[in-house]
């Protein structure tokens, strides 16, 4: 646009807008400095897949036509990371490949559309790291973090958990405590059960007589242990600590509703995954029935599994591992939607996912209004030489980097140093990188 056009667009064509000579140039400035930003290209998609701190990650890197311009975004589905893979290059780069990388939500509609069977963690994986690898483009193109571009900051940094665990409640004390002399304000606490495998704590002794071999868990003792892990808590921390508790949908649907009471008086921050998705239903007894927080959504898939639970106020915190979701844009839809209804967010920020990951974490925490506390999950030295300008801690506080986009490169020499499998063993490793299973006593098979 010509200058002379601009000023007579500023004029409305004729109708007299009063700008003074200092806004006339500041607009001629913003015009010319959009005016050189043609839109750029999808020109390659390639996936990384690395294991630096242990954990299976999957990064997908959309490369555009314009010389240096390029996003990564998280397509971690640890569990079954292989197949991510082959979504990306054989399906969502052939349908991406020459279009243009600045249509982010038309993309995202495209690709989760595309497949007509939508919805699979597979598929939504890959579609997020499409999807948050555009958001990167746009920041980087326009030098901003994409936290300006989805608005700007509402707080400064984000008030974040640290995992504290052990087999033994003590040992849980002790790690809590050494996370609070950090600066934590609040701690997700998990203890074993004796004689039984455990979420959350390593280190105890499998013992329980069961009719076979694989790891043994039964829910009265977890639920008995876990109440008494609260109330030693509350003794040593008193009131100002945050305490937070992941059940991992291990308990019947009465054994849940009896624990979030029998848990309201130790006042938790939240009790997380009370209830396996396969039992929403029962939300409606836990929330009639006491006042504990609970937080859930990590498991689901379809960005509408949510939106009852919100709308209906069954729950206080949406759990969302955000690429699960199918990235960045749902879940910013998410996050509005849960603003809606006083429903605050907590997104899945454990080790599988990646940095990237975790900075659309940080920027959701930051730009959404009703953010309620972030999962952290430290980078280890591995990490942190694959994914440079990872989102730093301080006092117990998430901080964003600064830099345009989500500010994070990879070193894609040093991912290739470290390839799926590396640092598995056992079952683990011959599950490929799988969870495995874990049974009750008698051989039935628990969720987890
Ligand atoms: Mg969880």
């Amino acid at each position: 646009m010509k200058r002379r056009n601009l000023l007579e667009m500023i004029m409305g064509g004729g109708a007299a807008v009063a700008l003074s000579p200092k806004e006339t140039q500041a607009q001629v400035r913003v015009e010319r400095a959009t005016r050189g930003m043609p839109s750029p290209k999808i020109k390659d998609i390639q996936v990384i897949a690395t294991e630096p701190g242990g954990v299976r990650l999957v990064v997908v890197k959309v490369i555009t036509d314009q010389d240096g311009l390029y996003g990564y975004g998280c397509a971690t589905f640890t569990q079954r990371a292989d197949l991510v893979v082959p979504a990306v290059e054989k399906y969502l780069k052939p349908l991406l490949v020459g279009r243009p990388a600045d249509r982010i939500d038309d993309t995202w509609q495209m690709c989760y559309n595309g497949s007509y069977w939508r919805n699979g963690p597979v598929l939504n994986n890959a579609i997020s790291g499409v999807d948050m690898a555009l958001w990167d483009i746009k920041g980087r193109q326009v030098g901003l973090p994409v936290y300006q571009l989805a608005g700007g900051k509402c707080r400064e940094a984000a008030d974040c958990y640290a995992h504290a665990s052990g087999s033994e409640i003590s040992e849980v004390i002790d790690s809590a405590k050494k996370f609070i002399a950090e600066g934590f304000r609040n701690v997700r606490v998990q203890v074993g059960v004796p004689g039984y495998a455990g979420y959350g704590s390593t280190g105890t002794q499998v013992s329980a007589k069961a009719l076979h071999a694989d790891p043994v868990f039964e829910p009265e003792p977890y639920v008995r242990r876990a109440l008494k892990l609260f109330e030693a808590c509350r003794k040593e921390f008193g009131e100002d600590i945050g305490i937070l508790h992941d059940a991992h949908e291990r308990v019947t649907p009465n054994q849940a509703v009896q624990f979030a009471k029998d848990s309201e008086k130790f006042k938790l921050f939240f009790l997380e995954d009370p209830l396996s998705p396969e039992d929403l239903a029962y939300f409606r007894q836990i929330r009639q029935q006491c006042s504990t927080p609970i937080a859930m959504g990590e498991l689901f898939n379809s960005p509408h599994e949510w939106g009852p639970l919100i709308s209906e106020r069954l729950i206080d915190y949406i759990r969302v591992h955000v690429s699960q979701a199918g990235g960045f844009t749902p879940s910013r839809k998410m996050a509005i939607l849960g603003e809606h209804f006083g429903v605050k967010t907590a997104w899945h920020g454990p080790g599988d996912v990646s940095p990237v990951g975790h900075m659309a974490n940080v920027t959701l925490d930051l730009v959404s209004y009703n953010f309620g506390i972030q999962e952290h999950s430290p980078f280890n030295e591995h990490v942190q030489e694959v994914f440079s300008n990872c989102p730093v801690v301080k006092d117990g506080y998430f901080y964003a980097n600064e830099a345009p986009g989500w500010g994070i490169e990879v070193n894609e020499k040093a991912a290739a140093k470290y390839p799926f499998g590396t640092g598995e063993q056992g079952q683990r490793k011959k599950d490929n990188g799988g969870w495995g299973v874990i049974r009750r006593r008698d051989g039935t098979v628990i969720k987890q």
